[in-house]
């Protein structure tokens, strides 16, 4: 044990954080991303990454990389505000802003770094802040770290936020939401936030981290109403179904103009390597021209949701996304179901508190449209069995 007394405590914790089954531990990948990986030495099927559409792996993607990397080599070499700003950056915004039908966009290295820098930018202590309460931890960490008054409300309890809307006295409001509901599946009510956001002359942002390349043609979660509304801000991170890396902001373009001059997260850091930005690019073109990958996705959830609406012990929770979490209960049994799903070779984690309730510990299962009809078959087959011993 080591005498230093700060060190000491943080072991502690860690021992505490064992014994309550809260350790986190990481897996090892040695094998590319997608729904077939190598974890751990052992050959896996995959339901737990968010690569929604297979684009992850996919070799165009890697061959615009590849090129990118042959013409401009591997790193940015400077912030974007310094020379840093490629051409490939700039051509991946435009496209993205014209697919997503808002004026402008404005591409960060995280969907971390973008909540942050839209939240801190938009936002002092005059400000408040409306978030769900299942909102996704960055957005919650931008609420906090931007200074403003952070108001939540229980999740898509709309009257509520009307309430705490209809009290606030703040100069600047914005209604924070994720779009899909990341631990949930759910998808928030968009148009009502909207008319919400119109009639307390708040902003709407619209963190579709998980709908994004998936909903509506690829587009997201985003209704027509939305995006034709200068208060209405849309983040889309690009690790995901996008396959690859980063975040891209889409607004009225005074607000992109506003977050170039003061998203902390934006200037202070090195650009996104070009190469990334060059892979961006084919993917925005599959996601475009990836309706059959949609389709087939579609035909996953229902499959999975057909096998596994039936359950006695589990309740499978209300959602029509590629996240389709099976809520067990207590974090030991979360735990020990995705245990036995992985020595039948199945890749399914247990998401635990405090990233989802007490007492709602779930498997998250994510659907990809790189499954197989029979590789949901053998999840949902696994999932019964073991549902009944
Ligand atoms: C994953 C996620 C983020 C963070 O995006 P990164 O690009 O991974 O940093 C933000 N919001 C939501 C809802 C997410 O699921």
């Amino acid at each position: 044990m080591t005498e230093y007394s700060a060190l000491a405590r943080i072991e502690e914790s860690l021992s505490q954080l064992e014994a309550d089954s809260l350790l986190r531990k990481r897996v090892l990948l040695e094998s590319a991303q997608g729904t077939h990986v190598r974890v751990d030495g052992r050959d896996l099927i995959s339901f737990c990454s968010n690569d929604y559409l297979g684009l992850a792996n996919d070799p165009a993607l890697a061959q615009a990389a590849r090129d990118a990397i042959s013409e401009f080599g591997v790193g940015a070499g400077a912030s974007h505000l310094v020379t840093g700003h490629h051409r490939l950056h700039h051509e991946f915004e435009q496209a993205f802003a014209r697919f997503i039908g808002k004026p402008a966009a404005l591409m960060f290295s995280t969907g971390y770094m973008a909540n942050l820098g839209v939240l801190t930018a938009l936002l002092g202590r005059h400000g408040e802040v409306f978030a769900d309460r299942l909102n996704h931890a960055s957005l919650n960490d931008a609420a906090q770290q931007c200074g403003a008054k952070f108001t939540r409300y229980a999740h898509a309890e709309l009257d509520q936020l009307e309430e705490q809307l209809k009290k606030s006295t703040a100069q600047e409001k914005m209604i924070c939401t994720d779009l899909v509901f990341s631990m949930d599946g759910d998808v928030a009510d968009v148009e009502h936030l909207l008319e919400l956001a119109e009639a307390h002359d708040a902003w709407l942002y619209l963190d579709d981290a998980h709908g994004f390349g998936v909903l509506d043609d690829g587009r997201g979660g985003m209704p027509a109403s939305a995006r034709k509304s200068d208060r209405v801000i849309y983040l889309a991170t690009l690790g995901k179904a996008a396959g690859v890396f980063g975040a891209a902001v889409a607004a009225h373009a005074n607000v992109i103009e506003w977050l170039v001059q003061k998203a902390r997260p934006y200037i202070y850091t090195t650009a996104m390597p070009p190469m990334l930005a060059a892979a961006l690019i084919e993917s925005l073109k599959q996601i475009e021209a990836g309706n059959s990958r949609r389709v087939k996705l579609q035909q996953h959830i229902l499959k999975l949701r057909e096998g596994l609406g039936g359950l006695s012990r589990w309740q499978l929770m209300a959602s029509e996304t590629p996240i389709q979490p099976l809520v067990i209960g207590e974090n030991a049994e979360a735990v020990a179901v995705s245990k036995k799903l992985l020595e039948r070779g199945l890749l399914v984690p247990a998401i635990r508190t405090p990233t989802v309730p007490k007492g709602s510990a779930r498997l998250r299962i994510s659907l990809s449209a790189a499954h197989t009809k029979a590789e949901v078959d053998s999840l949902v087959n696994a999932i019964r069995e073991i549902s009944e011993t």
